[in-house]
C-alpha cells in the first residue's frame, strides 16, 4: 500500500512537473521575442539605411552649400529605398551596374550621366532600345542611381580634382584649386607615356612637339569644354595642358595653331574616364569616413576606346 501510494504520489509530482514544462515551453518562448524587440538600441543599429539618409550625410559632410539643381539627383530607384550598400564610379555603365549588383551594391553613386546627356533627359531616347533595355535590367534590380557631379567639384577640396594628382603623385607641385603644377624637367613625349602608364591607357593623344621640353602644366579634367580649356593654356607660364575630352574642331585646332603662329605648347588628351575614375575612387574613401552601417566600394568603369596600332 504505501509502495503504491508512494508511485501514485511520484507519479502526479510527475504530472505536474510535465505541465509546467509544457506551460512554460508554448507561452514562455512566445513571450520571450516580445520582450527583446522593442529595444531602442537594436532599433538603431539594425535599422535600414536609406538613400534619404545617405544623401543628407553627404550634404552634411561637403564643404559647400547644397544648392539642389537638375544634374545631382537620383535618376533611378527612390529615397526610401533600403541601402544595402554603396558603389562609386566615373559612370553608371551596363559593366559598372551588373558589377554592382553581383556585389550587393544597390545605390551606385555615379559622377557621369547614365542616360547618354547631361541632364539625364530620357525624352530623346524615349523608344531607344539600349536605354529601354539598360532601365529595365536596373529597375528589375532595384538599382537606386545617385549622380554626384557639380557638389563633388564644389567641395573643397575639389573631389575629382583630388583623385587625379593623388594617381600623379603630383601633391607637391601644385594644388587642387589651382591645378598648375610645376614637376620636374621632363619632355612632351616623356610626360604622355607617363600618363599613359599611370592611368593604364592606350589611348593619349597630344598636339606639338613631342620633343619640347617644360616643367609647368596645367590640368582640366573632365570635359570641361574649349573656354576653359583655353583659358588654361593662355595662363602665364603653362607649357603644356592636360585635359579629359576635347572637341576636335575646338582647343584641337587652337593648339595647332598657336603652334604654327610661334606660340608653343602642348595639349595632352588623355580622356575623360581616366582623368575622373580616380576622383570617384577617392570618393569612396571619403564616404566611409562617415557611412559605416554598409559596404562602400569603388567600381572602375574604365576607358572604353582601344587604337588600331
Ligand atoms: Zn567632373
Amino acid at each position: 500500500m504505501t509502495n503504491k501510494l508512494a508511485s501514485m504520489t511520484r507519479m502526479k509530482y510527475n504530472y505536474t512537473l510535465l505541465i509546467i514544462i509544457l506551460v512554460f515551453t508554448v507561452f514562455g518562448f512566445k513571450e520571450k521575442p516580445k520582450t527583446i524587440i522593442p529595444d531602442k538600441k537594436l532599433e538603431n543599429t539594425a535599422s535600414a539605411l536609406t538613400v534619404n539618409q545617405v544623401l543628407n550625410q553627404i550634404k552634411q559632410n561637403l564643404t559647400c552649400e547644397w544648392g539642389g539643381g537638375p544634374i545631382d539627383t537620383i535618376k533611378t530607384g527612390a529615397l526610401d529605398n533600403e541601402v544595402t550598400g554603396i558603389a562609386t564610379t566615373f559612370m553608371a555603365t551596363m559593366e559598372v551596374i551588373k558589377k554592382a549588383k553581383a556585389q550587393g551594391l544597390n545605390l551606385i553613386i555615379t559622377h557621369e550621366p547614365t542616360f547618354y546627356n547631361h541632364y539625364d533627359d530620357m525624352k530623346p531616347l524615349k523608344n531607344d532600345p539600349v536605354q529601354q533595355a539598360k532601365l529595365k535590367y536596373i529597375n528589375d534590380a532595384n538599382i537606386t542611381i545617385f549622380r554626384f557631379h557639380d557638389y563633388w567639384h564644389k567641395t573643397r577640396p575639389d573631389g575629382i580634382n583630388m583623385g587625379l594628382i593623388n594617381t600623379l603623385g603630383w601633391q607637391e607641385y601644385g594644388d587642387s584649386d589651382q591645378m598648375i603644377f610645376n614637376i620636374p624637367k621632363t619632355t612632351v613625349e616623356e610626360l604622355s607615356k607617363s600618363i599613359a602608364e599611370k592611368f593604364g591607357t592606350s589611348t593619349v593623344r597630344v598636339v606639338g612637339n613631342p620633343a619640347m621640353s617644360l616643367t609647368t602644366v596645367g590640368i582640366v579634367p573632365g570635359a570641361w569644354g574649349s573656354d576653359k580649356q583655353i583659358e588654361m593654356l593662355n595662363q602665364s607660364g603653362v607649357e603644356a595642358v592636360i585635359v579629359g575630352e576635347s572637341r576636335e574642331w575646338e582647343t584641337v585646332e587652337y593648339v595647332r595653331d598657336m603652334n604654327e603662329l610661334g606660340m608653343p605648347k602642348a595639349l595632352i588628351v588623355m580622356g575623360h574616364a581616366d582623368s575622373e575614375d580616380p576622383g570617384m575612387e577617392y570618393c569612396a574613401e571619403w564616404l566611409k569616413g562617415f557611412i559605416t552601417q554598409v559596404p562602400v566600394k569603388y567600381i572602375r568603369a574604365g576607358n572604353p576606346l582601344w587604337t588600331a596600332e
